[in-house]
């Protein structure tokens, strides 16, 4: 059983920290956090608080929740860590962790070059493989990754075009939106291209995002140059088959990501989340070697069985498809047609 810290309990951390504790070859040893809200308190029935600093060690008790100690004291006791802070601060936390020679993962909030590889299960399972700093990279590349993935295996894949419509923040928060406003990326490529090169290799790709006001989802318009001739049937059979991806239908009544995302909620999956890719099969149109197709990515949550599988491969405990198989069983992820 690998012993696992996480540090950060958001939205990232605290989905990422169950999934662990479903596996059979991992759990986690204790979990950090800052603030003494409902979220920690909450947790303490069920994981082992750590806290970054005294002052905060004090602030949690005077709320009633039990802490076990620091950060540090956290990480002493972990052979890997699930860095899920917020944007940026895990590249301040990496040399405390190099310090104390426990491996770590990091979420995709973090730069590139901060790990030693950046990571996706279907894409590049293998550049994980016995390192020690990783990266999962962002909920869009992910979405993007396991797509664009499929295809690169299956047909091949010259060039991708995407057009990112990015919800504006997440549902719990009601600092930074939603915005009332349409907010294009007004560098080209965004900045998801180059971060999905980071895992699907040297394929040419040119993004554009526009965050827009709605907390619910991403969805991708997706153009993309096959190497090969495809009909529109291929390509649904393979993404029907990958598991992390559904194909879904607004024939079914799930037009839009406000049914996607109720339909996760019928689906009964705590936090009514939706791990896989969900691609509209009325979208998905191949003529010749072009495909298109539109792709709704639930940001709260397709990164989850990603940090599993991170974590298996860094000790070398799986190869690709046994994790992903393990992971996926554990989380309930099917794929197919829904
Ligand atoms: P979040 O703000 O929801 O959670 C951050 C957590 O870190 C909070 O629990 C906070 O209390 C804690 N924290 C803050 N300072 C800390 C400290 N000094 N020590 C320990 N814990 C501290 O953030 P999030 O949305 O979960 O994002 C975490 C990472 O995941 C970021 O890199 C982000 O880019 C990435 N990510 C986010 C999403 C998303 O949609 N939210 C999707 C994929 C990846």
């Amino acid at each position: 059983m690998i012993r696992v810290a996480v540090n950060g309990f958001g939205t990232i951390g605290r989905r990422v920290a169950d999934a662990i504790m479903l596996q059979d070859d991992m759990y986690v040893v204790g979990i950090a956090k800052a603030t003494p809200d409902y979220i920690a308190r909450i947790a303490s029935n069920k994981y082992r608080i750590f806290v970054p600093d005294q002052k905060a060690m004090r602030e949690f008790e005077d709320k009633g929740i039990k802490v076990h100690g620091t950060v540090d004291n956290m990480v002493d006791e972990a052979e890997i860590v699930v860095d899920a802070t917020p944007e940026g601060m895990g590249e301040k936390n990496i040399t405390s962790y190099k310090k104390k020679r426990v491996k770590a993962v990091f979420q995709g909030g973090e730069e590139a070059d901060v790990t030693q590889a950046s990571f996706n299960a279907y894409s590049n399972y293998d550049s994980a493989v016995g390192k020690d700093y990783v990266r999962v990279v962002s909920c869009n590349t992910t979405g993007l990754a396991r797509t664009i993935s499929t295809l690169r295996d299956s047909i091949g894949v010259s060039r991708v075009y995407a057009t990112l419509i990015r919800r504006a923040t997440d549902q719990n928060d009601s600092k930074k939106g939603p915005i009332n406003a349409v907010e294009p990326s007004l560098s080209f490529p965004s900045h998801h291209g180059p971060d999905l090169q980071t895992v699907i290799g040297s394929i040419p790709v040119d993004t554009v995002a526009v965050k827009v006001p709605t907390t619910l989802m991403h969805v991708h318009v997706v153009n993309v140059d096959l190497q090969k001739e495809t009909d529109s049937s291929k390509v649904i059979d393979l993404f029907s088959k990958r598991r992390r991806i559904f194909v879904t239908s607004g024939k079914d009544g799930k037009s839009s990501t406000a049914q996607i995302m109720d339909y996760a909620r019928e689906l009964g999956r705590p936090r009514g989340d939706l791990f896989e890719i969900a691609v509209w099969k009325e979208s998905i149109n191949a003529r010749g070697s072009r495909l298109n197709f539109v792709q709704a990515v639930h940001q709260e949550s397709d990164v989850v069985p990603e940090n599993v599988d991170a974590i298996r491969a860094m000790f070398e405990l799986l190869d690709r498809e046994d994790s992903i198989e393990r992971t996926d069983r554990s989380l309930g992820i099917k794929g197919g047609m829904h």
